[in-house]
């Protein structure tokens, strides 16, 4: 089966986690601050706060922004759960904001008149949690626009997005944004094998961050209430977690990191390969991506027109049997089981619902053969004639 995503790890990657393993620290050692400097570098943000998944950087994102009880946050529908699941952790409320059907990102113009209905009701949210669906940032400068006017902090989900742009800037540059937050899930980008990092170019959100990865615990004199205690004291000034990245994660992340420009120019190569054998088909519609940004293509998506949902039922199932690892990115979160228990319904938001009854992820990664994509995209033809 040629699978929609794996990662590429080379004898430099092995290298460089072996290193650590032979070293005097395999956590809380100098790989994680070696790789945080070397992302916020890369991208153009004053700091970068690693951590152990996007999905615990997204709740040290929610906590810094003093998410709680009595908030509201927004996100996308199409995302992986964990872009909601972060507000629900601090006790807030979530919401949506519906979506593009020709990008799968939020629309501006929903949100525009969602904030308009929220002002006039007070239910403003405290955060709005954007997602750079599929690797394509968001149209960052309107929505912080409309952030702004109304009072919004604003974080970026950019697990799918490491090594993209957007206006000529690297996503994580944090230029429109509070805090961006990548992924380093090995079906990502870059790999850590599991790891999540946040950029900021705060110094307060980064300490805060930095403080709750690690039990809300310091040792820094300057943040101490008495900081006169004995050498060997610390204290816990806030209620943390244990996020920490390992040192042998951080290893094999800033190894991949070397990697970056390389693997998101041949994912853009192939994903262009895609689109030019698609584009005679009246079926198939492959996501847009618009000309003042750079997707790093986590994920080649396409819209099936015309089709059925049973139509695209069987159609996944023969080009699974067919060898084609192909996917479906995502069920609209408002949609899960533990959702709708919260009162979401369908129709809800129709544009995230039509966008996923038409979706298809086909495979895409930096080792991928030409080959394979016009194998593919034959089987894909062919299944729909
Ligand atoms: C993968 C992913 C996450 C979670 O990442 P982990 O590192 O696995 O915790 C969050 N949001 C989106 C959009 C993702 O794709």
């Amino acid at each position: 089966m040629i699978p929609y995503g794996r990662q590429s790890i080379d004898a430099a990657d092995i290298e460089s986690v072996v290193s650590v393993l032979r070293s005097d620290f395999l956590t809380q050692g100098p790989a994680v601050p070696q790789f945080e400097m070397a992302v916020s570098k890369m991208c153009g943000a004053r700091y970068a706060v690693a951590s152990n998944s996007a999905t615990s950087a997204l709740h040290l994102a929610c906590r810094a922004l003093d998410v709680r009880r009595g908030d509201i946050v927004w996100t996308s529908p199409i995302t992986f759960v964990a872009s909601a699941n972060c507000a629900l952790y601090c006790g807030a409320e979530i919401d949506f904001v519906d979506v593009d059907i020709e990008t799968g990102n939020i629309s501006v113009s929903a949100l525009e008149a969602k904030l308009i209905w929220a002002e006039s009701h007070n239910k403003l949210p405290k955060v709005l949690i954007v997602v750079h669906f599929a690797g394509q940032p968001c149209d960052m400068d309107s929505i912080s626009r409309l952030a702004k006017k109304y009072n919004v902090s604003l974080v970026e989900d950019a697990s799918h997005a490491i090594g993209a742009s957007y206006n000529n800037e690297m996503v994580g540059a944090c230029h429109y944004s509070d805090i961006t937050i990548f992924s380093f899930h090995p079906v990502k980008i870059i790999t850590a094998g599991e790891g999540g990092l946040a950029t900021t170019n705060s110094s307060r959100l980064a300490e805060k961050m930095a403080l709750l990865r690690s039990h809300g615990v310091t040792r820094d004199k300057n943040q101490m209430v008495d900081p006169s205690d004995e050498q060997w004291n610390y204290e816990q000034i806030d209620l943390g977690f244990n996020y920490r990245m390992t040192d042998i994660h951080a290893a094999l992340g800033y190894s991949q990191l070397s990697k970056l420009e390389e693997f998101v120019d041949k994912r853009n190569d192939l994903a262009a390969l895609y689109d030019s054998l698609l584009c005679d088909s009246s079926r198939v519609k492959p996501l847009i991506v618009r000309p003042d940004r750079r997707s790093a293509y986590h994920l080649y998506v396409i819209r099936l027109l015309n089709q059925s949902g049973e139509k695209r039922g069987s159609l996944f199932d023969s080009l699974r049997n067919q060898g084609v690892g192909v996917n479906v990115h995502y069920r609209p979160v408002h949609t899960q089981p533990y959702y709708s228990n919260m009162g979401f319904k369908q129709n809800d938001f129709p544009q995230a619902e039509e966008f996923y009854s038409q979706i298809l992820s086909l495979p895409l990664y930096p080792d991928l053969e030409e080959e394979s994509v016009k194998y593919i995209v034959d089987r894909l033809l062919e299944n729909l004639n």
